[in-house]
């Protein structure tokens, strides 16, 4: 694949930084995202080939916008990689929910990656080519979930809804969309007793980031492998 500029939401650490580096190793134009920039500076200096930061919070609502103009310093953004999460929020009840943190995991995990695709689909459409790969996890299947955090399982859920939606809306375009669950990753959310490295966890994301033109779209991957969105009988998906 010839170079492409990357966009990577939450990229300042875990699974985040080590995707920037994957897609820096080879070759693409990488702009790290975090929402402060001091930290996003720091982490781009670790890595420095190819990557440059950028000052981007999901959460302020404006996100749309704050990509465009992203896209005019550093010019047009071909891979979109909405990683950026928050509240793995075990110890939950939902049936007593801490609204804030339910506000803040949605405002995230779901309406910061919707309003960042909807900032860049419109420009990678026009151009007929574009990957959007939406970060979700195991616990936003719905064969997979129990009554544990509710909160992010929610927001997954509804993040994996997400990547049906606009790869249905974006079928034929040739920008692909899919969702990847990374495993459980030693990361300050995963926590230091998970079973992958965060390179582990980013090389399927990677993949997803990269896929050739006749690659899949609306559907939900983990280790390069497909796994069901819901229970048997009711998967779907576009391809
Ligand atoms: P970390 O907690 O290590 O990192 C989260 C990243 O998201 C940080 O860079 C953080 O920035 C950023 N972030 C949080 N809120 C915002 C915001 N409002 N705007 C921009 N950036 C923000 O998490 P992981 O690396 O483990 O997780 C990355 C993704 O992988 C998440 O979507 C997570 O749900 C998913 N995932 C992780 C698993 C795991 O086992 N670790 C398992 C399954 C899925 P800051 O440093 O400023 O806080």
């Amino acid at each position: 694949m010839n170079s492409k500029t990357a966009l990577v939401t939450g990229g300042n650490r875990g699974i985040g930084f080590a995707i920037c580096e994957l897609l820096a190793a080879q070759g693409h134009k990488v702009l790290l995202a975090a929402r402060d920039p001091a930290k996003g500076d720091e982490a781009a200096k670790r890595i420095s080939q190819g990557v440059r930061p950028v000052v981007l919070d999901v959460a302020i609502g404006n996100t749309e916008q704050a990509v465009g103009l992203v896209e005019e310093v550093h010019g047009p953004i071909d891979i979109l990689v909405n990683n950026a999460g928050v509240h793995y929020d075990t110890g939950q009840s939902i049936l007593s929910p801490d609204w804030k943190i339910v506000d803040e995991a949605l405002s995230v995990n779901l309406l910061g990656a919707w309003q960042t695709s909807v900032g860049l689909a419109h420009g990678m459409r026009k151009r007929g080519w574009g990957r959007i790969v939406n970060v979700s996890s195991g616990a936003g299947a719905m064969s997979d979930m129990s009554s544990g955090t509710p909160a992010y399982s929610i927001s997954k859920a509804a993040l994996n809804a997400l990547t049906i939606k606009l790869a249905a809306e974006l079928r034929g375009t040739g920008v692909l969309v899919n969702a990847v669950c990374p495993g459980w990753v030693r990361t300050d959310m995963g926590g230091m007793t998970a079973n992958r490295s965060p390179e582990e966890g980013a090389d399927g994301i990677v993949w997803a980031a990269t896929l050739p033109n006749d690659g899949p779209s609306g559907d939900f991957f983990r280790d390069r492998r497909r796994i069901p969105w819901c229970a048997p009988g009711r998967l779907s998906g576009f391809t």
